[in-house]
């Protein structure tokens, strides 16, 4: 980040104009150890996914505002107060992905995937874009390991989805997981309930915030996942979403319990979880970690149908990466993950110069992370920079090691040195490495 002082004096150097761009609020630039960190859990996301058959799927960065309008739904947080919208050329209104599952069910109708044999799993590493007041785990740009999983609607699909995310948690090693289930049931529990609801906010309208005073006729559901504080003491008093549950919707809860029972995933039930989108029916589910939310999701069985498709049954969840990396860095220390170098290849000389590009670059094709000098340094100040780069082994090339084809190969971390017959180098670094 620029400080006030950076600032003035690059404004000096610009000759007085003040430039003053900065990285927009609510936005990360993500390098150094930092980005090995994600690469890392990038990798790991990859390796988990194939091994639960779920594909990757990439998805445009913005879509048709009314995809997310009406997949999210119009009254919910992320509709009314969080979406970048712009207009195009073509005075068509787009919008940034502000979640993933809308764009993914899009994908899945327009591509004919309910052909394929069922279900498909699908997963994304995706930037997620929400206008909201920036604090810690709370960004404008984030980015959601999100996994979709349609063509089921049995219980042994939510748990599936469900024990996708725990086995990733579990593999990180991310410590106090509590996971946190509940079942909005079908569409006719879902109208008991918000009429249940209803009746009950509206003897309680004065402690709530003014968007929830406008919204809870028409989504009352939406007042128990407000943040507001005065809307969370009415909603603590809230009738129970599981009173209201037909016994169809009552058996597949009760069988998405059972079956994570066996396949030993502790979970609390928690009435109050209704999740941020509109579109999910029965199971919803979280996962928080020392008070944070790092993971959210459940069934969405209209959706499918309500952007254009065949009926559907579809379950999903997206993990907010931040957030995971903050509980990572909580629980574990900020990453030291280091790129290390396994030899330093250094010059003396115009000979040894050309040389050691051409010896680093054949290790390089190798497979081989070797480093040489390119700034033309003194052999002092190369010897510094090999050490700063963390390099296992260096050597020196000068014109008497090219005469002679004999080098010294020092071994960095143990402090030892050797004699060996340049031509050898190659050979003898793959070995060790
Ligand atoms: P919250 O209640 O924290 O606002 P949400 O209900 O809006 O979360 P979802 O839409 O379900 O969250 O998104 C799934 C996950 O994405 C969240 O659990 C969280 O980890 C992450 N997430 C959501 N919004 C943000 C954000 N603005 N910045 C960083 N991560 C976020
Ligand atoms: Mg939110």
């Amino acid at each position: 980040m620029w400080t006030a002082s950076a600032n003035k004096k690059r404004n000096n150097y610009l000759g007085g104009i003040i430039l003053n761009i900065q990285l927009v609020k609510g936005t990360k630039d993500l390098y150094g150890s930092e980005v090995l960190l994600w690469q890392q859990l990038e990798k790991n996301i990859r390796k988990l996914c194939a091994t639960f058959g779920i594909g990757e799927m990439r998805t445009p960065m913005f879509e048709f505002t009314e995809l997310f309008a009406r997949g999210v739904g119009e009254t919910t947080d992320i509709v009314q107060k969080e979406m970048y919208t712009f207009t195009d050329d073509g005075n068509r209104s787009l919008t940034l992905r502000p979640e993933g599952t809308a764009g993914t069910v899009r994908a899945y109708i327009e591509h004919g995937m309910h052909n394929q044999p069922q279900p498909t799993k699908l997963y994304y590493i995706s930037p997620t874009f929400r206008c909201e007041n920036t604090q810690a785990g709370r960004q404008r740009q984030f980015h959601q390991f999100g996994v979709e999983m349609f063509g089921s609607y049995s219980p042994a699909q939510d748990a599936e989805a469900i024990s996708v995310a725990t086995t990733f948690l579990e593999q990180l090693g991310v410590k106090n997981v509590e996971l946190r289930i509940n079942s909005l049931g079908c569409t006719e529990c879902r109208n008991r309930y918000n009429e249940k609801l209803k009746q009950f906010i509206s003897s309680h309208l004065d402690s709530l915030c003014d968007t929830c005073k406008q919204r809870y006729l028409k989504n009352p559901l939406r007042v128990l996942d407000c943040k507001e504080q005065g809307c969370q003491n009415v909603i603590a008093q809230a009738p129970s979403v599981l009173e209201c549950l037909d016994e169809e919707c009552t058996a597949h809860f009760e069988k998405v319990q059972a079956i994570l029972k066996e396949m030993g995933i502790a979970f609390t039930i928690d009435t109050k979880i209704v999740r941020g989108l509109d579109y999910y029916t029965r199971t919803v589910f979280e996962f928080v970690s020392d008070g944070l939310t790092v993971c959210g999701g459940g069934r969405y069985d209209k959706l499918v149908e309500e952007c254009g498709g065949k009926p559907t049954g579809a379950v999903g969840f997206g993990m907010g990466m931040e957030r995971l990396i903050m509980i990572l860095q909580k629980q574990y220390g900020e990453s030291e993950l280091k790129n290390d170098t396994a030899i330093y290849i250094g010059a003396m000389g115009e000979k040894g110069l050309i040389q050691s590009q051409a010896l680093t670059l054949q290790l390089r094709k190798q497979g081989i992370h070797a480093e040489c000098d390119t700034v033309e340094r003194s052999v002092k100040a190369q010897m510094k920079y090999a050490n700063k780069i963390n390099a296992h082994y260096s050597v020196i090339i000068g014109n008497t090691e090219i005469e002679q084809n004999q080098i010294e190969l020092k071994n960095m971390k143990e402090g030892t040195k050797e004699n060996i017959v340049l031509s050898d180098l190659i050979d003898v670094i793959k070995q060790r490495v």
